[in-house]
């Protein structure tokens, strides 16, 4: 038996992910294995009903499961809240109690959507990216940080930081992964500025030297890979890179393949696993069935692939979402017409009755 731990969280989570699991538990009766599913509140939700937004309990049993699914957290709602007391911690807590340092995000373009991305089809035609982004590490974790009062006036200070062993295991996971594909690694960084990235670029190309050197390795500054990524898309198969250029590049890279609903990602750590749409709680579509479920069932698809091993019906999830694409289903974000728009749960439907 299988365990889950379900972290629906604010906004659209609970609508996306309730059609995500609606797909484990098909992927469940064909594979003939239980999966047991645990709910578990994170986020705005969690600090409305106990006053944290990671309540002792949720991580307990999120450590306690064999994956977590989750959903996403925030809203406007939350917003000036203190900084420990922001849904947004859920997150960050999360990643490093469940010390998920690596952060891989597919950005596939199905040919159906050609015309949904903001790019014109002949350079985003077959783009298949995976983004490798370092997730515990990095100005989102570096200390000092904080608002300080100097001399009547404040000072905003965030720390970028980054060692050697942080730097190595991320990129044993892009390597490892290039391995798989097709044996292409660019590694993005700011070694023209950041000492952070002078580290980073040095300890890439040694671990390239000694374990990958069947591996092609380029260095790329994070300024031109965001223009490059727009430029010549098809020129990038794996990017490895640390937690804030991660984090935006991905987001560019959903743009590419017509909508930030369509990007799936999973946290990987020794132990734990994490998986969730790319995408935030989008507070503006909340409540009205406008979200567009496929990245989180795709998250689905990468937990039974990476957690429980489980490739082919992996496949079979990512084939069934070609197939409604491919019958011309959308959902309001990918659409240009009106017609064939369904709502979430519609999309989640005609997903499970196309595997
Ligand atoms: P967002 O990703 O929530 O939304 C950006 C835009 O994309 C919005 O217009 C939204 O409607 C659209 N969008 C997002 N997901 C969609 C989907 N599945 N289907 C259709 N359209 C979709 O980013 P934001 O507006 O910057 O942030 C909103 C809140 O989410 C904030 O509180 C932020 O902190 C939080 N956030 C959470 C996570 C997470 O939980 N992992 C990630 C990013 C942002």
């Amino acid at each position: 038996m299988f365990k889950i731990a379900v972290i629906p969280g604010d906004g659209i989570g609970p609508e996306v992910t309730s059609q995500a699991v609606r797909i484990l538990k098909k992927a469940s009766h064909i594979l003939n294995e239980k999966f047991e599913f645990t709910e578990l509140k994170a986020g705005g939700i969690a600090f409305e009903a106990s006053g944290k937004p990671l309540p002792e309990e949720t991580l307990k049993a999120a450590l306690a499961s064999d994956a977590v699914l989750l959903g996403a957290v925030g809203g406007p709602k939350w917003d000036s809240l203190p900084y420990e007391s922001k849904p947004e911690q859920a997150l960050l807590g999360l990643r490093k109690s469940l010390e998920l340092y690596a952060n891989i995000r597919p950005a596939i373009l199905f040919d159906a959507l050609l015309d949904a991305s903001s790019v014109k089809a002949d350079i985003v035609k077959g783009i298949d990216i995976i983004v490798v982004r370092e997730l515990t590490g990095g100005i989102y974790f570096g200390r000092p940080a904080g608002i300080v009062e100097e001399a009547g006036t404040r000072r905003g200070i965030n720390t970028m930081t980054y060692t050697e062993p942080e730097i190595e295991r991320i990129a044993h996971t892009a390597f490892k992964l290039a391995k798989t594909r097709s044996k292409k690694v660019t590694s993005v960084d700011k070694a023209n500025i950041l000492h952070t990235s002078m580290l980073w670029r040095e300890v890439v190309n040694k671990i390239h030297e000694a374990q990958y050197p069947d591996i092609e390795l380029d260095h790329m500054y994070v300024d031109n890979a965001s223009m490059q990524l727009i430029r010549r898309p098809k020129q990038f198969d794996v990017i490895l890179t640390e937690n804030m250029f991660g984090d935006i590049l991905s987001d560019e890279a959903s743009m590419l393949t017509g909508s930030i609903g369509m990007l799936p990602s999973a946290s990987i750590g020794e132990k734990h696993s994490l998986y969730e749409p790319i995408h935030g709680s989008a507070p503006d579509i909340a409540g009205k069935g406008l979200a567009n479920p496929i990245a989180s069932i795709l998250s689905a698809a990468m937990l039974l692939e990476y957690s429980f091993k489980q490739k082919e019906v992996a496949r079979k999830i990512f084939r069934a979402v070609e197939s409604v694409l491919n019958q011309g289903y959308r959902t309001a974000d990918i659409s240009s017409s009106k017609e064939n728009v369904l709502s979430t749960e519609e999309m989640g439907a005609k997903i499970e009755n196309a595997i």
